[in-house]
């Protein structure tokens, strides 16, 4: 599944060729996780002003109003001059006079949906109970500290439910809780303020370097050949239950919590 450091990655990906590209006609295939909002022949003519991100989701900005295109489970953006004839899992063609913007989804969770403005109940359905961006100044530590104090659960499906901060997927969340030392069942309203600013700087380091090295799984959703991405070649827990810990050696265990495969390290990560 695409996390936000493969959502970047993509977005960093297009981002500046698009940008003020003229939309010349928009495909859409299969029916999407929600429908478009509006006729596809409305967006010909208007032109791409850039192209945001907000946690999962991409925002491309038009002259007017916007389009929201969040990946799914299995989705893939592409961008090229041309594309080649539309296959059966090719759900959406955005023709520009810059370039074709193809999403590629067989599993069909993903979705481009318009909105008349970022603030818009449409658009606002979808991002107006997403956190903090990890990656921004607004991630601050005595913030995080504070909501995860009124957290009663453990701390792993709080950070995957993305209320205090967006973005932390299962992947991330197993490799931060390991590099702050935190067992993934610990309550989070039980960390202590130091505890808290170790988890804060290791989400901050973990994303940052996974972003650096192109995503996780990009390499999985680009040439969809079924290779582990980078990432998790070098994940410390992540997909390594029974493997030593790279620290001291301890089988890496596993177990499933909130319906997610959760990896810990029971020596390293601490309750
Ligand atoms: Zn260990």
């Amino acid at each position: 599944m695409p996390e936000l450091p493969e959502v970047e990655v993509t977005r960093r990906s297009f981002a500046d060729r698009i940008a003020a590209a003229h939309i010349l006609a928009l495909r859409m295939g299969k029916p999407l996780r929600w429908p478009l909002g509006v006729p596809a022949a409305h967006l010909v003519g208007h032109q791409i002003l850039g192209v945001r991100r907000r946690g999962k989701y991409l925002l491309l900005d038009l002259d007017q109003g916007l389009l929201l295109v969040h990946l799914g489970m299995s989705g893939s953006l592409n961008f090229a001059p041309t594309q080649p004839e539309a296959g059966p899992h090719d759900h959406m063609d955005l023709v520009t006079d810059r370039g074709v913007l193809r999403l590629h989804d067989p599993r069909r969770f993903g979705a481009v949906v318009w909105a008349p403005a970022e603030d818009s109940p449409q658009a606002q359905k979808l991002l107006g109970r997403l956190g903090v961006e990890p990656l921004s100044a607004q991630f601050d530590v005595a913030v995080f500290a504070q909501a995860l104090k009124k957290r009663q659960s453990a701390i792993k499906p709080v950070l995957l439910a993305g209320h205090e901060v967006v973005g932390v997927g299962n992947i991330y969340a197993s490799e931060a809780l390991f590099m702050a030392g935190i067992r993934p069942t610990t309550k989070a309203s039980r960390l202590s303020r130091p505890r808290v600013a170790r988890l804060h700087a290791a989400i901050v380091q973990v994303l940052t370097r996974a972003v650096e090295q192109g995503g996780s799984s990009l390499k999985d959703f680009v040439n969809a050949e079924g290779h582990t991405g980078y990432f998790q070649l070098e994940a410390a827990v992540y997909g390594r239950a029974g493997e030593p810990c790279r620290v001291c050696a301890t089988p890496i265990q596993s177990m499933v919590q909130g319906q997610r495969t959760t990896f810990y390290c029971p020596t390293c990560q601490k309750p």
